[in-house]
């Protein structure tokens, strides 16, 4: 029996126990703990902690700002193996993968504490003994919100922006997958940060939102999830004239030209694929091959489809575990039904493995039309739709056909290719020859419904500044 962590709630620097729901392993569908809803008072002392916590962190200078997030992420660095364990236990990814997650969230934090440090404004030439300075202060208390399927990534990123800018922050995280945003706190209170710059609350996530961002004392919103959800949260936002960074969902498309190695191009692609279970905002989804390769990517795809072996994620064989919860179960077997009744031929996986757990194999379907649901909504799952095209305009015209612009990948050799994509495709990241969308050091965002804003970066940072200009004349008029 492997252990999991109790659950609290991190409210004014304490840690509160509190009823609430069960968190689920999706691997074998038992419950492993109880993740605490927060009380209405709760979300008060939230908001009032946060608000003085931010009088102290604004002024706390950029070097022991960093200080702080550096040693968040050497404690999380130290406890990795335990925290690999607890997200392979909540959300079904191998534990392998859990580590890489963990890992990834210290890169993120140390990024933005170096960062934190050369968040510089400008002085702008003005007349003489005037001086126009260009500051950029930290925009206030955040509201965040962090979805199931990076328990630690995606909070990693919202609390390291947040705080690195100088802002305190109040993270509601996913109910679901809880125990990352847990360990991601706990090391930030065991790294000294003080009371209230960062809570931590869970509950019923609309009532918590529709309850935060229309109080005064927030300032920002930032929220990674579904596009209807962002919408509802952007829509509140903009009643109460906050902004907000938009992380919403994607439909990646991957273009390999007729340059490219097919089977290469199919075998990292399905490796990508069944990164999560596909359960990946950026993950390759739609691929339009280029006609003369068609029967080779396709066949290297499903050769390497049907070899993966789906598994408990504690199961070192395992190379790719259960889907994080029943609702994707239920999409991915309607929309594989939907898109054969509409005429795509079903070449590997297609149906769930196993009685108890959630278990559904990398699937891989061709000749989708562009009418199957799964060509159109994000199917958040493992599933890799191939169709074939005739030339690069066509390939970048059925990418951009969908409302999605958030990641988009390619496979040429030629750089007047990559150079038409690079101009061409809508997507707030386009990888050539590679299936990685997001670095510490790279901006990643969307464009069109996958929203706005971006995370890491220089950008990244940004986001949670405003922009002051103070304007000094140094020798008034007598
Ligand atoms: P969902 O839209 O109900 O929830 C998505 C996330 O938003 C969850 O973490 C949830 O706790 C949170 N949420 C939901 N309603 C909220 C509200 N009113 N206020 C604040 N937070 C709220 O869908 P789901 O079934 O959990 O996930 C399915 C879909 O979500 C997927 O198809 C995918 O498109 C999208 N998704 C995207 C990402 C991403 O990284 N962009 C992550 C998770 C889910």
């Amino acid at each position: 029996m492997h252990p999991y962590p109790e659950l609290k709630l991190y409210v004014a620097g304490e840690w509160k126990s509190a009823d609430g729901t069960p968190v689920i392993n999706p691997a074998d569908e038992t419950v492993l703990g109880t993740v605490p809803h927060a009380s209405r008072d709760d979300l008060d002392r939230a908001l009032s902690a946060a608000h003085d916590g931010l009088r102290t962190w604004r002024r706390t200078s950029p070097a022991k700002r960093a200080e702080i997030l550096l040693k968040a992420a050497a404690l999380l660095r130290e406890r990795a193996d335990e925290i690999a364990v607890a997200l392979t236990l909540e959300q079904g990814k191998p534990l392998g993968e859990s580590r890489t997650e963990v890992l990834g969230a210290c890169a993120k934090l140390d990024w933005d504490a170096a960062e934190g440090r050369r968040l510089y404004g400008r002085i702008i030439p003005g007349d003489h003994g005037m001086r126009h300075m260009v500051l950029r202060q930290p925009i206030g208390v955040v509201s965040g919100y962090s979805p199931w399927n990076f328990p630690i990534n995606s909070p990693s990123r919202k609390v390291g922006g947040a705080l690195a800018a100088g802002c305190s922050i109040i993270l509601k995280a996913s109910e679901e997958t809880p125990a990352g945003a847990v360990a991601l706190v706990r090391a930030f209170a065991d790294a000294g940060l003080p009371p209230g710059v960062l809570n931590l609350v869970f509950g019923v996530p609309f009532e918590i939102s529709e309850y935060l961002i229309p109080q005064p004392a927030v300032r920002m919103i930032t929220f990674t999830g579904s596009v209807p959800v962002g919408k509802r949260l952007a829509a509140l936002a903009g009643q109460h004239m906050k902004p907000c960074l938009m992380e919403l969902g994607g439909h990646g498309p991957v273009i390999v030209c007729d340059d490219a190695d097919p089977v290469a191009a199919a075998n990292t692609s399905a490796t990508t694929k069944s990164r999560n279970a596909g359960q990946v905002c950026t993950a390759p989804t739609r691929f339009y091959v280029h006609r003369s390769l068609y029967g080779r990517f396709t066949e290297a795809f499903v050769k390497k489809a049907d070899a993966l072996q789906v598994g408990n994620g504690l199961d070192p064989a395992s190379q790719m575990g259960p889907l994080a919860n029943s609702r994707r179960l239920e999409a991915m077997e309607s929309l594989v039904l939907d898109a054969t009744s509409k005429g795509a031929r079903l070449l590997a996986g297609g149906r769930r493995l196993r009685e108890c757990g959630y278990y559904f194999p990398l699937t891989v379907l061709a000749d989708v039309p562009d009418s199957a649901l799964a060509m159109n909504q994000e199917p958040f799952g493992p599933l890799a739709m191939i169709n074939p095209v005739d030339d690069l305009d066509e390939a970048i015209a059925r990418a951009n056909a969908l409302p999605y612009g958030l990641s988009a990948y390619a496979f040429t050799r030629s750089a007047g290719n990559a150079d038409r994509l690079a101009d061409g495709i809508e997507a707030g990241t386009l990888s050539i020859n590679h299936l990685t969308a997001s670095l510490a050091e790279t901006p990643f965002g969307g464009v069109k419904d996958s929203g706005y804003g971006r995370e890491g970066g220089s950008e990244g940072l940004e986001q949670y500044t405003v922009v002051k200009n103070v304007s000094h004349l140094m020798q008034p008029a007598a």
